[in-house]
């Protein structure tokens, strides 16, 4: 039976936390609107804007040989093993690999995957997939010391190397558990929580597609499914390993990534949930453990081993002021924050209007103190997921969208409440570009990512870290759909502050969930609403204070434009004559500092002013200007 990608995008349901919590974030509007409602709003003169020019969908992620050619022995070999009629595109597997900083290629060409050490298959191998001599070239590959990763093996001539007897399809499985203890590639699951992962709720008839191996003679079952079948098999052949997933990294990363998984998350947010980010740990471990002094593009800058990011909403009339508060906090513990700025113009049935003075001079007090400024949309609707996407010619202050009850609404779009936010606070805020948005109630249209790319914004956290079971950022796909990234970086939502009983009696399970963050490379996004700086202010400085200090402590945007250069950035590494010695070479399609590359051999000197850090294995480049290559030498510990 062939394998086929579930690609049923039904809408999710919510989860009663979900619900719970945006209807304790209405209940914080309204209750500000209660106050005010009664009271007639003076005529404000009119606002300031900037020209938000509407731009093109740039098409530059579409062809995956083209985008990721070979340039030097130590990367992975992507086998792309249906690229037609019908392709699945290598776009999951692209996500973890560029996510963990892992170097790879993707070809057509076996022989030249096979001139490589490490090599994965995608998405599967079946009976037309390869030619009888190519399945002895591989076979042949593993003997002489090749390793390979591979997913949805159902070829029975393949069965002898990948170490099954059967297998059987389903969407019945629910749960996987990690079993084997010992093998390497489980290195980095060692908590509960990612050693037992959902596939989906239970209460569905059905989700994503599994498929279960029975394991032939020799091998070793890593993982298993609810009913019992294997869901990861490793099996020694010669020198060399291979592992089977019967799993697709669509289904469990990419699908979970852009929040179409059925349900898949244990909770909505505040707790550690890397169900998909388990397969991008245990990529990571496959690659660090069977290559030959690997190299990695590490996930944080200046060698640190994390990164805490700070954010607040303003998303009522009295959240304003305190934002000083949590500004200078956060001065004072070496941090800084977004603030995400609901632009409420208008009078609707949830608030009044309050983007004008004196709020506005709050806000430029906050930027000229260093915390920088994202968009919290207009009317912050609960239902900005069900908007229509508008023309993007809405502008201030024709633009006039009121919300009419719980989730409606009238005259807004889409394009209306991104656009028109940022006009407004590019215009009233000196030296103010907005390019993080965050959506009201945290409610996602499918159009978001085109929205905000061709609006002129490059980053966004609408999502919740456990929702979609990811603590890495990650590219944002075009129509929250599998087909192309879009040029919008998702950074979501770990730890906020309203869920009962409230962040403050919540501070030593946040760091909790930060440490486990931590311990991956991840990195932990903070929601913290201004509404009030005694009790949250507080329980932030607890957090910053308790914090480890190889945790980086940042705002959105710093962190957004890192994560936006690494993401783009071309490197290599290339042995020279010298013994002992390679060369690391980089180009950054932008100016980004702190990069940081760590090493499996102990490096005795570097040149091109990188610092060494005293672990001899991690280096931190100096600053990268835009589309300047880099050269450094690397002289290994002999
Ligand atoms: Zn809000």
């Amino acid at each position: 039976m062939n394998y086929v990608p579930t690609e049923n995008r039904q809408g999710v349901t919510d989860s009663e936390l979900r619900q719970a919590l945006a209807v304790a974030l209405l209940v914080l509007s309204l209750g500000g609107a209660a106050v005010v409602w009664t009271l007639t709003s003076k005529a404000s003169p009119p606002l300031h804007t900037r020209d938000v020019p509407l731009l093109d969908i740039v098409h530059r992620h579409t062809e995956a040989l083209e985008q990721y050619p070979e340039s030097f022995p130590l990367q992975v070999a992507v086998f792309w093993t249906n690229p037609g009629p019908e392709p699945q595109n290598p776009l999951p597997l692209v996500h973890a690999l560029k996510e963990m900083g892992i170097p790879f290629f993707i070809t057509r060409d076996l022989g030249q995957a096979l001139r490589h050490r490490l090599v994965i298959l995608y998405p599967s191998v079946d009976a037309n997939t390869l030619t009888e001599p190519q399945a002895g070239e591989l076979t042949e590959f593993v003997q002489r010391g090749g390793f390979i990763f591979a997913q949805n093996v159902f070829w029975g001539g393949m069965e002898s190397l990948f170490g099954f007897r059967s297998f059987a399809p389903s969407r019945k499985r629910y749960h996987l558990a990690f079993s084997g203890t010992t093998d390497p590639i489980m290195k980095y699951l060692n908590r509960p929580e990612e050693r037992e992962v959902s596939l989906g709720s239970d209460h569905l008839p059905e989700i994503i597609w599994s498929n279960g191996y029975v394991p032939g003679p020799g091998a070793e079952v890593l993982a298993r499914f609810d009913d019992g079948s294997a869901a990861l098999l490793m099996n020694s052949v010669g020198k060399g390993r291979v592992y089977l997933l019967g799993l697709s990294l669509l289904d469990v990363v990419l699908r979970s990534q852009n929040n179409r998984d059925y349900e898949a998350q244990r909770h909505y947010v505040n707790t550690f949930e890397p169900g998909a980010d388990v397969w991008l740990l245990i990529l990571r471990a496959w690659y660090e453990n069977y290559a030959r002094d690997y190299v990695r593009l590490a996930t944080v800058p200046g060698g640190q081993r994390s990164a805490l990011l700070l954010s607040h909403d303003v998303d009522w009339e009295n959240s304003f002021a305190p934002g000083l508060d949590f500004s200078r906090i956060e001065k004072a513990n070496h941090a800084s924050s977004t603030f995400f700025i609901q632009t409420k113009y208008v009078d609707d049935a949830n608030s009044k209007a309050f983007f004008f003075e004196p709020n506005l001079d709050t806000l430029r007090l906050l930027k000229a103190g260093g915390s920088t400024v994202g968009s919290h949309s207009i009317i912050h609707s609960r239902g900005f997921n069900k908007f229509q996407l508008g023309t993007g010619h809405e502008g201030y202050p024709s633009y006039q969208p009121r919300g009419l009850g719980f989730d409606t609404a009238s005259g807004a779009t889409v394009f209306g409440e991104l656009r028109v936010s940022k006009q407004l606070l590019d215009g009233e805020i000196p030296g103010q570009n907005t390019i993080f948005f965050r959506a009201g109630h945290l409610r996602v249209p499918d159009s978001l990512p085109e929205a905000l790319e061709r609006s002129g914004y490059q980053f966004d956290s609408s999502f919740t870290a456990d929702d979609v079971l990811s603590n890495f950022p990650y590219a944002l796909p075009r129509a929250l759909g599998f087909e192309e990234d879009s040029d919008i970086y998702e950074f979501p939502v770990t730890i906020e502050d309203e869920e009962s009983p409230g962040f403050a009696k919540r501070v030593p399970q946040a760091l909790e969930v930060v440490l486990a963050n931590a311990e991956n490379g991840a990195v932990s996004v903070v929601l913290v609403h201004s509404n009030e700086s005694t009790l949250k202010a507080a329980a932030e400085q607890e957090l910053l204070r308790q914090l480890p200090a190889d945790i980086l402590k940042t705002d959105m945007v710093s962190f957004g434009r890192f994560w936006r250069a690494r993401d783009r950035l071309q490197w290599r590494v290339t042995p020279t004559s010298v013994p002992d010695q390679v060369v690391l070479q980089v180009k950054s399609d932008e100016s980004v500092t702190g990069l940081t590359f760590e090493f499996q051999r102990p490096i005795a000197t570097v040149t091109g002013g990188a610092a060494l850090l005293p672990d001899h294995r991690h280096i931190v480049l100096p600053e990268l200007m835009s589309d300047h290559d880099m050269s450094i030498r690397i002289n290994y510990v002999q």
